[in-house]
């Protein structure tokens, strides 16, 4: 019999519980320090849990060693996790090609994965902190507390430092560190953005269609499309998000970190200009501070700065063509300094961690320690929004449950 131990009981922690408990004559029992198991499930999706994607392969994630990614999406994809989840009787649906339980009830995705756990034997110790694990001839000893546990194979699964308060503090990376691996730098990801000196402040509580452009250093580095939401600190919505990665490693690079936003996406530049200029006709008397009214939320626009060197006063039949093309610009290309993200606290995942380099991508061994293996998002991987983190915890769970079950 081969005892198991898994040090976290979330997303990947439980994937690899079901999995090394599935296979023959082991034992297995996970270590959780929360209250319960799985937490941070209960959260996901605004509480719908988006589990997968149809649209899966690495461009969708981020990591020091994309190849890798490929690599275990290639063994443990998005037909896997439907499979897995229907397999534990989780009807789903997709939306868009984002899959949900067809409940909408993050708390069963939960449910279902704990109770195959306990179905199979796997015994869940909660309310224990690991705080050592130390490997020797015979396996593991592991530090709990006031316990201590013995295991043949150790599943290190703490995620990262992303929402503390649903379990994952950051505690993985000093237990990895102390096994001898080493991190890429770890920052927030999938979180809002602080603007210098924010001129949107004005216009905090609108929501709007925006193309969002993060530039590093001057040059585009991602960008996305959809309801940008602006707050009195800055921006927010999920195309903040989804480019917020490059901004937080930006700014721990101390690389000059900015967000040029389009507020009119669906429209290219010449096009809004013919329009204006037309529309124009009958509105010649109106101030350009009010030319823009009925095309933005009118607390946008009151926030849209005129270029420099259009007065507010001129009437909006006076403008040049050119200096109409400058005003166009302003409303498609507005650069905001970026000053901070928010907090780790605030961060649906962590970018950076465990460098994927010291991993064997096929069983998430660790190539340093022989019988420790490393899952989710502790490692050097993060995903885009829509189901992508997810999939990267039951993928890199499944592989270790595997790798670790083996005879
Ligand atoms: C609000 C929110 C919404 C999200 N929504 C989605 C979504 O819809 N789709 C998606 O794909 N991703 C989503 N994510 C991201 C996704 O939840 C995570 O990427 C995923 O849970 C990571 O899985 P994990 O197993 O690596 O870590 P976690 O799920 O964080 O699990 C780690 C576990 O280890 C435990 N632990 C940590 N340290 C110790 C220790 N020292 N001793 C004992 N136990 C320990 C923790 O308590 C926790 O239970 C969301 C994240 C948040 C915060």
């Amino acid at each position: 019999m081969k005892k198991i131990g898994i040090i976290g009981g979330g997303a990947s922690g439980l994937a690899a519980a079901v999995t090394a408990a599935r296979q023959k004559d082991t034992e297995v029992f996970i270590l959780e320090h929360k209250e319960q198991a799985g937490k941070k499930l209960l959260s996901t999706g605004n509480g719908r849990c988006n589990l997968t994607n149809e649209r899966m392969d690495g461009s969708f994630f981020r990591s020091c060693e994309p190849d890798c990614i490929e690599a275990v999406l290639k063994q443990f994809g998005y037909e896997d996790t439907v499979h897995f989840f229907e397999g534990l009787g989780l009807m789903l649906r997709s939306r868009n090609g984002y899959i949900y339980p067809r409940c909408e009830q993050a708390s069963v995705v939960r449910e279902l994965l704990v109770r195959e756990a306990k179905r199979l034997g796997v015994r869940i110790y909660t309310d224990v902190h690991v705080t050592e694990i130390l490997p020797g001839r015979k396996g593991f000893k592991i530090s709990g507390g006031r316990e201590t546990f013995y295991a043949d194979r150790v599943i290190l699964s703490c995620g990262g430092r992303a929402a503390k308060v649903l379990g994952s503090d950051g505690s993985g990376y000093a237990l990895a560190k102390s096994l001898g691996h080493s991190l890429v730098p770890v920052v927030p990801a999938l979180v809002q953005l602080k603007v210098k000196d924010n001129p949107l402040k004005a216009a905090a509580g609108v929501r709007t269609e925006a193309l969002v452009s993060a530039y590093v250093d001057g040059k585009c580095a991602a960008s996305d499309t959809g309801e940008l939401q602006i707050t009195d600190y800055g921006i927010s919505g999920i195309p903040v998000f989804q480019v917020s990665r490059y901004m937080a490693m930006a700014l721990y690079q101390k690389k000059k970190a900015e967000i040029v936003l389009d507020f009119l996406p669906s429209m290219a530049e010449e096009e809004f200009l013919e329009y204006l200029m037309k529309r124009r006709s009958g509105r010649e008397d109106m101030k350009t501070s009010e030319f823009l009214a009925g095309i933005f939320n009118n607390k946008l626009t009151s926030c849209l700065p005129l270029p420099a060197e259009i007065s507010v006063k001129r009437r909006v039949g006076e403008l040049e063509r050119e200096e109409q093309r400058r005003f166009v610009r302003q409303c498609k290309h507005m650069v905001l300094p970026i000053q901070d993200t928010n907090g780790f606290d605030n961060a649906q995942v962590c970018a950076g961690g465990v460098s994927l380099r010291e991993i064997d991508r096929n069983t998430m061994e660790s190539c340093y320690v022989e019988g420790l293996y490393l899952a989710g998002e502790l490692l050097d991987a993060d995903g885009m929004c829509g189901g992508y983190n997810l999939q990267w915890a039951w993928a890199t769970g499944v592989l270790a449950g595997r790798a670790a079950g083996r005879q």
